[in-house]
């Protein structure tokens, strides 16, 4: 061989391999900036939001979706509302059982699979259903410790072509980013809910509470918060049984939420104490969302055995005042002041203190 020949033959092999060096430390530099994306929040929603546009955008994508259970007891992976671009019937579920052969499948292999090629391995099996229905083109397990925590469905691509080898073992990379994130934001959401209620716990209340205030400060922003306290709440647990008093704080709990944004925050004070947050309100708007609140607990029955309970609550309302409220205790201590004033006064009513 020749010098030139040598020569020739270096110019045509370096580029490639420099290609392919610079294609891997392109898709390492990724998966830092997507590592950073996705550990940048523990808000359950924006980090499935979060990784369903990385991987739309990484892979051009039109539509991509995430099964997740609800809860970590839940026996079911579901699609829910963690979806963009597939059309979804909203009657339906869409839930794969955690102990289904595709599950099981998943959970065994390290790889992506194309739909056809889980078609091909698993036939008729019940557990395909969801998949049929929504039939997506490609099927990312979302693992952590070996187990499922997930399943990312992957549509067709804007330029229609098909997933490379390399794309597969990318979008694996970021499944895995995806499911310890995924994980960080469900203990962290499992450390801050009160369980019975489903409501945030009163650490996270008063966090949320010094982060708001400062927030209405540096945007010269309203701010108002409710305090509410069920009536004579002793007298459920005395008279029906303290299982017929949680299942009254549970509906306390649950019309409260159906009743304010999901930007206000909603938290179990205490036993039979409940508080909310809500950002950029006024006090005459706050009043308005305490009415709403308490006249839907007062028309609402509370079904134990073969009782339907009445229920009523007593709230109290006041705006954060920047002159005044220099810590959140005297913010908290006005609004509970005027709800005691709605107890002196007969019950059943709201108060607000200016
Ligand atoms: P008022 O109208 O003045 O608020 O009267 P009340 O009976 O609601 O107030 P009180 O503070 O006397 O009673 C609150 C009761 O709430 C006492 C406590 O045993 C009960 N409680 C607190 N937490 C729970 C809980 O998680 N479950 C049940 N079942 N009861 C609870
Ligand atoms: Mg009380
Ligand atoms: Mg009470």
């Amino acid at each position: 061989m020749n010098s030139d020949q040598h020569g020739k033959g270096l110019e045509i092999k370096l580029p490639i391999e420099i290609e392919q060096y610079e294609r891997k430390i392109y898709d390492l530099k990724q998966l830092i900036e997507i590592s950073k994306g996705l550990n940048s929040t523990l808000d359950y929603n924006i980090l499935i939001d979060s990784i369903l546009l990385t991987c739309m955008g990484q892979m051009q994508l039109l539509k991509a979706g995430i099964f997740t259970k609800k809860e970590i007891s839940h026996d079911l992976f579901v699609l829910h509302r963690n979806y963009k671009g597939f059309e979804i019937d909203h009657s339906l579920e869409y839930g794969i059982p955690v102990d289904s052969a595709l599950v099981r499948f998943l959970e065994s292999g390290g790889r992506c699979y194309e739909m056809s090629e889980i078609l091909k391995m698993m036939g008729d099996d019940p557990s395909l259903e969801t998949f049929k229905i929504i039939d997506p083109c490609l099927i990312v397990p979302l693992k952590g410790k070996g187990r499922l925590n997930g399943i990312i469905i992957l549509g067709e691509r804007i330029n229609t072509s098909k997933f490379l080898e390399s794309e597969k073992e990318f979008l694996l990379n970021i499944a895995s980013l995806a499911g310890i994130a995924i994980q960080n934001a469900y203990l962290f959401e499992l450390a801050t809910t009160d369980m019975m209620t489903g409501l945030k716990i009163h650490h996270f209340f008063q966090n949320s509470l010094m982060e708001e205030r400062e927030r209405a400060l540096a945007n010269k922003t309203p701010l108002s918060l409710i305090m509410m306290d069920i009536d004579h709440f002793k007298n459920f647990n005395d008279s029906y049984g303290h299982l017929c008093g949680d299942q009254v704080l549970i509906n306390v709990a649950r019309l409260t939420m159906d009743n304010i944004r999901q930007l206000d925050l909603a938290a179990r004070y205490g036993g039979e104490e409940f508080i909310i947050l809500l950002p950029n309100t006024e006090i005459t708007e706050a009043r308005a969302v305490a009415e709403r609140i308490r006249k839907s607990i007062e028309g609402a029955r509370v079904e134990c055995g073969q009782n339907a309970l009445g229920v009523t609550v007593s709230l109290g309302v006041a705006q954060f005042d920047p002159e005044r409220d220099m810590s959140n205790l005297n913010l908290i201590e006005r609004a509970d002041k005027a709800m005691y004033l709605s107890k002196e006064g007969g019950r059943n009513r709201i108060s607000v203190l200016t």
